[in-house]
């Protein structure tokens, strides 16, 4: 599946190290979340300007309530369900052996810190924390804590009254007096900046970027490989369609991250 030329670039140069990765929502499909824009994805139901920015998701929830607690039901059906696939786990190896550096991933699911990777660079938050508005402070949402608060706002979603109350318990107030929220960034929202600056700190200084399972549609995210390219980086893209990055690619590797990846390691073990 691996292209020759792909395959000689990984024999003799991946294992020179100093290798980062930019991940999309494509690495985790194979876990069995649905890429937002895909055909089951989140964005054919629920309109992403609406419930993809923080003012859009404050209205239905005065307007609509049942519409809010349907989305966030829909939400982490998916997340919370998901587990590691192979395309995860083969990064954590990767880094273990002292090849990767780190990940920079656009995802919120928490799935390579789960496969046990430790340089996680998140630029759009994660979906099992809270952050306070104010002094950014962040708690870690556990799984059991998120289901009951589905199970809760479930049974009152009749009731606005109701999931205010619901929502003030799960997202309580920091000791500096403002409101915990979720820690995902929405549309429109600026990056945390210490991560973004992480990110371009990491690729200022690789020898090879792989960009995973990503459409690079979402800016800043998508100026990331251009910007490592620059600095003398190879782009080895591996995704399961062409997209907007591929002729700028030094290699290009179409399949399924985790058949791929998996590929990969075994190259790099002969
Ligand atoms: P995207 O949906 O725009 O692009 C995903 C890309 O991955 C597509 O090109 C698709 O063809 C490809 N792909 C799908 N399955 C694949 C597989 N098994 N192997 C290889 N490639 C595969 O995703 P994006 O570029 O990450 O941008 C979407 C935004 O939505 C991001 O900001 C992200 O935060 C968010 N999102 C996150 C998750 C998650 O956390 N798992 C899921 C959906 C969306």
């Amino acid at each position: 599946m691996i292209p020759k030329e792909a395959r000689n670039y990984l024999e003799t140069r991946l294992k020179k190290g100093r290798v980062i990765c930019l991940t999309g929502a494509g690495i985790s499909s194979e876990s069995g979340i649905p890429t937002f824009r895909g055909k089951d994805g989140l964005w054919q139901r629920y309109k992403p300007e609406i419930y993809g920015t923080a003012e859009g998701l404050i209205s239905v929830l005065k307007t609509q309530p049942k519409n809010m607690v349907n989305y966030l039901v829909d939400l982490y059906s998916f997340l919370l369900k998901a587990r590691p696939n192979p395309a995860h786990l083969a990064l954590s190896v990767l880094e273990k052996e002292g090849i990767l550096n780190a990940i920079i991933t656009q995802n919120i699911d928490n799935l390579h810190q789960a496969a046990g990777s430790r340089e996680v660079i998140e630029l759009h938050g994660n979906a099992f924390r809270i952050r306070c508005m104010r002094c950014n402070k962040t708690i870690t949402l556990e799984k059991d804590r998120i289901s009951e608060m589905l199970r809760l706002l479930k049974v009152s979603q009749d009731s606005r009254i109701k999931l205010l109350k619901i929502f003030s318990r799960y997202f309580p107030r920091c000791t500096c007096g403002f409101r915990y929220r979720i820690d995902i960034v929405f549309f429109g929202e600026i990056l945390p900046q210490d991560e973004l600056s992480r990110a371009y700190a990491e690729l200022s200084n690789c020898n090879t970027l792989l960009v995973i399972g990503t459409s690079l549609a979402v800016f800043p995210a998508a100026e990331l490989p251009l910007y490592a390219k620059e600095r003398g980086a190879k782009l080895i893209e591996i995704n399961d369609v062409p997209t907007a990055l591929s002729h700028s690619c030094d290699y290009k590797i179409i399949g399924s991250a985790g058949k791929v990846l998996t590929e990969v390691l075994s190259i790099l073990k002969n």
